[in-house]
């Protein structure tokens, strides 16, 4: 069984501690380090002048790992980075699914498919594409999930549950229970700016009727 595990980052906690194994099969042996994008991580501090300074950065994780593991977590977690080309590529699958969906259940019928041409490149990977997501989500050993906007905390996903349990005795501190605890959800700025958002739009299309 697969576990999230989350961390905290910042300058109060010690670097990220990596077991000096591979993450899927354990071995010690003729190790390789693997780099996967984590994605943004965005922090807001007081400066020294008194005001506020906004952190922006990509963060990567750079772990040790068997070569033969190596490649599936790298085309695995390629598929699932948090980039800007892969949220349009992932953007592109999910709308061809939806398209591959309203053909199959739509009036046309399937003698017809192939007068659609080309048209029908965007269904099949829409299908294919998400397939591969969904085999992404499974394949990878060490997946970065997200960075917690509301605290500096990250999240990473270890396929094998052991791992996940040297990974948070390597890093005792930035993953207690204490420093990574979730914001409860009604204390999340985030989704009250959303709520207030959705309100705003709802309450606008009224007075536009
Ligand atoms: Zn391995």
């Amino acid at each position: 069984m697969s576990q999230v595990v989350r961390v905290a980052i910042g300058e109060n906690f010690p670097e990220i501690q990596w077991p000096a194994c591979c993450p899927e099969c354990g071995t010690t042996k003729s190790l390789i380090r693997n780099t996967s994008r984590l994605g943004k991580v965005k922090s807001i501090r007081p400066n020294l002048q008194g005001g506020l300074t906004m952190k922006s950065e990509v963060m990567y994780l750079n772990y040790w790992i068997c070569p033969q593991h190596a490649a599936e977590t790298r085309w695995a977690n390629r598929l699932l980075e948090k980039s800007p080309v892969m949220h349009l590529i992932r953007f592109i699958f999910y709308v061809g699914v939806v398209f591959a969906i309203g053909l199959i259940f739509g009036p046309r019928r399937l003698e017809t498919f192939p007068d659609l041409g080309s048209l029908l490149a965007l269904p099949l990977i829409g299908i294919l594409g998400v397939a591969s997501l969904i085999w992404a989500r499974i394949a990878t050993s060490v997946w970065p999930i997200r960075f917690d906007p509301d605290q500096d905390v990250i999240e990473i996903q270890f396929r094998q549950a052991p791992y996940a349990t040297r990974f948070r005795v390597m890093n005792r501190e930035a993953t207690s229970a204490q420093n990574t605890e979730e914001t409860p959800w009604y204390k999340r700025a985030l989704l009250w700016k959303v709520i207030v958002i959705v309100l705003f739009i709802m309450f606008m299309a009224r007075l536009m009727k």
